[in-house]
């Protein structure tokens, strides 16, 4: 799977919703999984591989020192049509990065926890609460849904000095698009 830099309009669209919960998501899916650990991601949503659909797949990869196995399945989740109901607790900055934005990495405010509503790959809707790591790749991924990108968020200064990098990458993503543009199907 191709991953869509800033600059491709797909990740500038909002997202449809999932209606159908069948095997052709299931292997869309698998495949995501597979891309986000080959370029050692912790969150992939549908839009950057060129599919304008409302879910996402993380992995926060959250308490080291367990055995391996538990820790993959600790934060590993497939978030299809997902919803924050509410935001928890206070603001806190701290440093992102996007598989859309190679090599750029700021702080980023965000709220520490989140109570959400998504469904599984089943269709199931379930609704937790999610704090810390969690919480804020949760909140990176819905703003993908929304055409939202966490350079969006930066404060003015920041994103002036990112400006002639930023810019590059968007021609790159354009270029790329235009090259890929067929392949969207969704
Ligand atoms: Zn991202």
């Amino acid at each position: 799977m191709e991953v869509r830099l800033i600059g491709d309009p797909v990740l500038r669209k909002r997202a449809k919703k999932v209606e159908s919960f069948d095997e052709n998501l299931k292997d869309i899916v698998d495949e995501m999984f597979s891309t986000m650990y080959l370029y050692d991601g912790v969150g992939l949503a549908a839009p950057q591989v060129g599919i304008s659909l409302r879910f996402f797949i993380m992995d926060s990869r959250e308490n080291e020192g367990n055995s391996l196995t538990a820790n993959k399945e600790k934060g590993k989740k497939v978030v299809i049509n997902p919803e924050i109901i509410e935001f928890l607790g206070e603001e806190i900055s701290s440093e992102e990065g996007c598989l859309s934005i190679p090599d750029i990495f700021e702080d980023v405010v965000r709220a520490e926890g989140v109570k959400v509503r998504y469904q599984d790959l089943s269709g199931e809707v379930i609704e937790e609460e999610l704090h810390g790591y969690q919480a804020r790749i949760f909140q990176h991924e819905t703003d993908h849904l929304e055409g939202i990108l966490f350079t969006d968020k930066l404060p003015i200064v920041k994103k002036a000095r990112l400006k002639k990098d930023l810019n590059k990458l968007i021609e790159k993503g354009k270029n790329r698009a235009l090259e890929l543009g067929d392949k969207v199907k969704l």
